[in-house]
This record gives C-alpha cells, sequence and structure tokens, in this order.
C-alpha cells in the first residue's frame, strides 16, 4: 500500500515527511513549524522557521535549538516568546537521547546559530533535515534520508561569482564610503555577516542600527570584539554617530529610511553578476543560502538513499526533486 506521495508506511521514506511549515523526523520530531509531537526543533532565527514557535512552548514537552539561535531569539523577539529559558540548548555535535530516537545538531553556515538535524531511529536509521545552509562551511552528513533545503533548486540558481562575492562587497561599501554614508538592508543573521566582512577588510565607519538589531548584535559580539564600533540608534551615540559618516544596517522589509544615505539591499536573489541596480537602489548578490550547484553537491556527497525536498517554504522544490532523480537516480519527492 502507498500513499500519495507513492511512499510505502513502513519503508526509510516513511520516516520522514513536511506538512505545511512542519519537518517532521521520525516519530517525536517536528522542525521548524508546530505540530502535535513531543519535541519542537528550531533550525535557526529566521521567521519562516520560527511559526508556530509559541505554540510549541506550551504544547510540546521540549523545544530544542542552539544556545546562539536561543540568545538570537531572546534579543530579537522577547516580548513574543519570553526568556526561552526552558528550552534545552544543544551545541553543535551534542546529542540528546528521546524515547529510543538521538537528535543531533550540525553547524549549517546560514546565520550565527544555524542548524541542520540529525534523527537517529532505534532501527538505526539516520534522517537529515538541513534546515538553510550553505556550503562551503555548512558539514555535509551522511544520511539515509535526506530532506534538503530547496530555495535555490534550479539549475540557472548558481552564482558563479560566489568565491569572488565577498572582495565585490567591501570594494563597492569602501567606494561609496568615501563620498556619503551607507546603508545596508538584510535578513537578521546577515546584517551581522555584512558587518563582520567589512570589519575584517578594514573598514571602520562606525555603525548604526535599531535597538533590536542593536541587541542581536551585541549578542554575537560577546565572544569577540568583530563589529568594531556600534551603536542603537536611540542612543546618544547612535544619534550622534548619525551625524558623521557611518554605515546604517537595517531589516530587509525597511524601506530605506534616509535618502541622503546610499542604499544597498543584500540578495540572493541574483545570478547573472554580482551587483545589480534596481527599483533605485543597488542589490549586491551576498546570499547565505547554498545555490543550485551546492545542493547538488550536498546530496552527492550526503548520499542518501532518498531525498525529500522542502517545498513549505518559496523556492523550487519540484525542480529539485527532477534534478536529482535525473542525474544520481536516487528517489526524490517534494513535499509538500
Ligand atoms: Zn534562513
Amino acid at each position: 500500500m502507498l500513499d500519495s506521495y507513492g511512499i510505502s508506511p513502513t519503508g526509510i521514506k516513511s520516516k520522514g515527511r513536511v506538512s505545511n511549515h512542519a519537518v517532521l523526523m521520525g516519530e517525536n520530531f517536528t522542525c521548524d513549524g508546530h505540530f502535535d509531537r513531543p519535541i519542537r526543533v528550531v533550525t535557526h532565527a529566521h521567521s519562516d522557521h520560527i511559526s508556530g514557535l509559541k505554540k510549541s512552548l506550551t504544547e510540546c514537552e521540549l523545544v530544542i535549538m542552539t544556545p546562539t539561535t536561543q540568545g538570537f531569539l531572546k534579543a530579537l523577539y522577547m516580548e513574543k516568546y519570553g526568556d526561552l529559558e526552558g528550552v534545552v540548548a544543544l551545541d553543535y555535535g551534542e546529542s540528546f537521547q528521546y524515547r529510543g530516537e538521538k537528535i543531533t545538531l550540525y553547524d549549517a553556515n546560514h546565520i550565527p546559530g544555524s542548524a541542520q538535524v540529525l534523527v537517529e531511529t532505534r532501527e538505526g536509521d539516520r534522517l537529515l533535515y538541513t534546515g538553510d545552509f550553505k556550503l562551503p562551511g555548512a558539514w555535509i552528513v551522511p544520511a539515509d534520508l535526506l530532506i534538503i533545503d530547496s530555495t535555490y533548486g534550479k539549475p540557472s540558481q548558481t552564482r558563479y561569482f560566489q568565491k569572488r562575492m565577498e572582495d565585490i562587497f567591501v570594494e563597492f561599501v569602501k567606494d561609496k564610503l568615501v563620498e556619503e554614508s551607507v546603508n545596508i538592508y538584510a535578513y537578521h543573521g546577515k546584517i551581522q555577516e555584512a558587518l563582520k566582512i567589512l570589519r575584517s577588510n578594514g573598514i571602520k565607519s562606525p555603525a548604526v542600527m535599531p535597538e533590536k538589531i542593536y541587541e542581536a548584535t551585541k549578542f554575537c559580539a560577546k565572544k569577540r570584539d568583530i563589529f568594531g564600533h556600534f551603536y542603537s540608534l536611540g542612543s546618544q551615540k547612535g544619534k550622534k554617530t548619525l551625524t558623521k559618516k557611518h554605515i546604517g544596517l537595517f531589516h530587509k522589509r525597511k524601506n530605506a529610511i534616509d535618502n541622503s544615505c546610499f542604499s544597498v539591499r543584500l540578495s540572493g536573489w541574483i545570478f547573472d553578476r554580482p551587483i545589480r541596480y534596481f527599483d533605485k537602489e543597488y542589490k549586491v548578490g551576498l546570499s547565505d543560502h547554498s545555490d543550485f550547484r551546492r545542493l547538488m553537491q550536498y546530496v552527492e556527497e550526503s548520499d542518501p538513499k532518498c531525498v525529500i525536498t522542502d517545498g513549505s517554504r518559496g523556492g523550487s522544490s519540484k525542480c529539485l526533486a527532477r534534478e536529482i532523480r535525473k542525474k544520481f537516480k536516487k528517489s526524490a519527492v517534494s513535499m509538500p
């Protein structure tokens, strides 16, 4: 008897599935979306991966995430989720056992704290959900069943300039800062990565950012001074910094707030060139996701028996599943 995906209820394929935003693994785990399961896992602090978290915090027995994701969520959403003191904070490589199943988190190299999830079943099957990840940098975890991010699942979504992208970004910002202040718009996590890249390449202009981004950046900076001088927009120092040449850092969904500053928007959706002028602003192709070529590399090296491409968060999951079937002759389906 097969279900609508052609999946036998007892085979390896039946041990993972995607239902709305929830990635279900083994018998006990739901990742990145709420479901009636004892354990909720949060792979990282982006909004499309924390859906239903409030419900999970009250209805699931346990919520698991890395300590960095816990701190990041606290900085950004304290009023919504509270201090998250009750969650199980698992470091990369650390395992947690629950009713015969074992969960381990691995670095996904996507944003600070981002994790991939490995669940080992009582039969010894290895189920791996990548969440959002970026190669090179993320661990490639061997798996029997692989559930993979599909954001850039089309062959045309390959960035051949990726290796040079950081240098191009640094030179672009450096050049603009000679003339005027620069506002950078990006998603949480990428904001901090962008500032780190600029600092490690000698750009010292002070940075200002809204209070929540300031708190998240302060949390990320705890271990090392990697962000140079940065201030909250509302603080005295922040206000003073605005009168000088500076770097502004804002969440991507905000419209450009100050027309006297030069605007740069970081976006993964550029494939034909590193920088594009569009809609009165520059888009720079600095991405925190794997492109198509890297998704295929993950499948090849993880070498699973079968693959589920995650179609619950946009992207091109059907196309990616087709390409995996074609190239590797492996079973691959898009879900939901
Ligand atoms: Zn993400």
